[in-house]
C-alpha cells in the first residue's frame, strides 16, 4: 500500500504514522530521515543535498526527487511506503507521479488528518517546559500536579517563544497556504481521504483503517 500522510503541525501525524507503520509493515518515510540516510550512505545525491544544506540553502527539487526515487527503490518499500512531509508543492507532486509511473507503482491513498485550526492553536500553545530539568507538560493533556510549577523540582514552567499564540498562528497560516493546493491536487485525482483528527488517537487510527481497507 502506497500512502501519503498530510496534516498540519499538531494534528498528530507522527503518532498515526507510527501506528500505520506497525500495522501494515510499510516504512514511514519522512523527508528529514530520507536526507539523513542519503547523506550517511554518501550517495551522489546525498552529497549534493548536503552541500546545499551546509550553506543553509533549500535543496532543489531535482535533488530531492532523486533522493525520493532512491529511497522508494529500496527493498523495504516492496510492500509499500508511507510518505510524510513530501511532496510539499505541486511541482513535487507532479514529479512524484512521474517517478511512480517509472517504478510501475502508484499512490493508493493520501490521508489527510484534519483538525480545525482553532483546536490546533490550543494544542500547540499549551506546551510548557521546565527550564531546570527540561520536562515538558501540556496545560490540557499533561498538566503538572500544581499549576505552572515543575513536579520534579518546583521550578516555574515557561512557554517557549515557538509555542506562543502569535508564532503558532503564523506557522499554521503558512502551512495552510502551502497545503491547500496539494489537497486540491489529490482531491481532483481521487486519492484524498479526510479523517477527523480531532478525536482520541485510537479512534483516529480506526477511521484511517476503515478508509484504506475499504
Ligand atoms: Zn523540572
Amino acid at each position: 500500500m502506497n500512502l501519503i500522510l498530510m496534516g498540519l503541525p499538531g494534528a498528530g501525524k507522527g503518532t498515526q504514522a507510527d501506528k500505520i507503520n506497525n500495522k501494515y509493515d510499510i516504512p514511514h518515510i519522512s523527508t528529514g530521515d530520507m536526507f539523513r540516510l542519503a547523506i550517511k550512505e554518501g550517495t551522489a545525491l546525498g552529497k549534493k543535498a548536503k552541500e546545499y544544506m551546509d550553506q543553509g540553502e533549500l535543496v532543489p527539487d531535482e535533488v530531492t526527487i532523486g533522493i525520493v526515487r532512491e529511497r522508494l527503490s529500496k527493498d523495504d518499500c516492496k510492500n509499500g511506503f508511507l510518505l510524510d512531509g513530501f511532496p510539499r508543492t505541486i511541482a513535487q507532486a507532479e514529479a512524484l507521479q512521474e517517478l511512480l509511473t517509472d517504478l510501475k507503482a502508484s499512490i493508493d491513498y493520501v490521508i489527510h488528518v484534519d483538525v480545525p485550526e482553532e483546536n490546533l492553536v490550543e494544542r500547540l500553545t499549551g506546551r510548557r517546559i521546565c527550564p531546570t530539568c527540561g520536562t515538558t507538560y501540556h496545560v490540557l493533556y499533561n498538566p503538572p500536579k500544581s499549576e505552572g510549577v515543575c513536579d520534579k523540582d518546583d521550578t516555574r514552567l515557561i512557554q517557549r517563544d515557538d509555542d506562543k499564540a502569535e508564532t503558532v498562528k503564523k506557522r499554521l497560516a503558512v502551512n495552510i497556504e502551502q497545503s491547500k493546493p496539494l489537497l486540491d491536487f489529490y482531491q481532483d485525482r481521487g486519492y484524498l481521504v479526510a479523517v477527523n483528527g480531532d478525536q482520541e488517537i485510537d479512534q483516529v487510527f480506526r477511521d484511517i483503517q476503515t478508509e484504506i481497507e475499504n
